[in-house]
């Protein structure tokens, strides 16, 4: 599905699928490919398209929030193009926009686009990472952590907010790399924290709320006591959210 969601939040892919092949990752569950080897990318106008002729798409500051790539890898070398397309025409439209990714994202990818941010805060990019000791057998086909984390040099540059984004928290995996990542908030420009839960097949026992993608088959896991005790951890340093759209309320509501 390209387009998806409500008036409060459209999730926007230009392909489906992926190039990677994190171990967590719930596209399969969604019948969607991993470690793809050809991406079919969709022009952006004609996703724009798709958009625009919903009416629950609502321009502007407190309108719809623009989430690219929950589908695809937003930010993948073949698929950035389309996607800096999409943040263009949507900050022009002066709505917040969002994405994650597990890609190195460059100054001069961005330095253009953030000119046409007209609130700050409206675009807000997220550095997705789950394991940095295990990251060559977890989440395989992405950049290193190392080149990954170089993203958050872009905040001093573009004045973009580049958050730290862990989600999922990998049992005995994720919180073993805590002090690594507590680290990296300290000596990165990290403008915030997210702590995410894992989504899980909507079959499965627990009364969670469903995940804000695939249209019912996902919902949240319970939070576990290694999230927990990572959420209170990074809480006590820097902002820190339970899900990325917190972060854009904070810009729009707050700051
Ligand atoms: S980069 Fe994202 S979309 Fe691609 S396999 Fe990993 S978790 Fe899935």
């Amino acid at each position: 599905m390209y387009v998806y969601g409500s008036k409060d939040r459209l999730f926007i892919n230009t392909t489906l699928g992926c190039r990677s092949r994190c171990s967590y990752c719930y596209l399969p569950s969604l019948d969607y490919e991993l470690g793809a080897s050809n991406l079919m990318i969709k022009d952006s106008d004609y996703v724009i398209g798709m958009v625009e002729s919903r009416s629950d798409f609502i321009q502007g500051k407190k309108g719809t929030i623009i989430s690219l790539g929950c589908y695809s890898e937003c930010w993948d070398e073949p698929v950035r193009e389309s996607t800096v397309a999409l943040i263009t025409y949507f900050l022009r439209k002066g709505n917040p926009v969002q994405f994650a990714t597990k890609r190195y994202v460059a100054c001069e990818d961005i330095e253009q686009v953030s000119k046409l941010i007209s609130w700050r805060g409206q675009l807000s990019i997220f550095i997705s990472s789950t394991t940095l000791t295990k990251w060559n057998s977890i989440e395989r086909g992405t950049d290193s952590p190392d080149i990954r984390f170089r993203s958050f040099d872009l905040t001093k540059k573009t004045g973009v907010p580049v958050y730290l984004y862990i989600k999922p928290i990998i049992k005995s995996v994720t919180i073993s790399d805590l002090n690594k990542y507590v680290d990296i908030v300290k000596n990165k420009d990290v403008s915030g924290v997210i702590i995410g839960s894992k989504f899980i097949m909507s079959n499965e026992s627990n009364n969670n709320k469903l995940a804000p993608i695939s249209n019912g088959k996902l919902k949240y896991s319970k939070k576990s006591k290694e999230e927990e005790y990572m959420y209170m951890t990074f809480s006590q340093k820097v902002l820190t959210f339970t899900e990325s759209v917190q972060a854009i309320d904070y810009w729009r509501n707050y700051a």
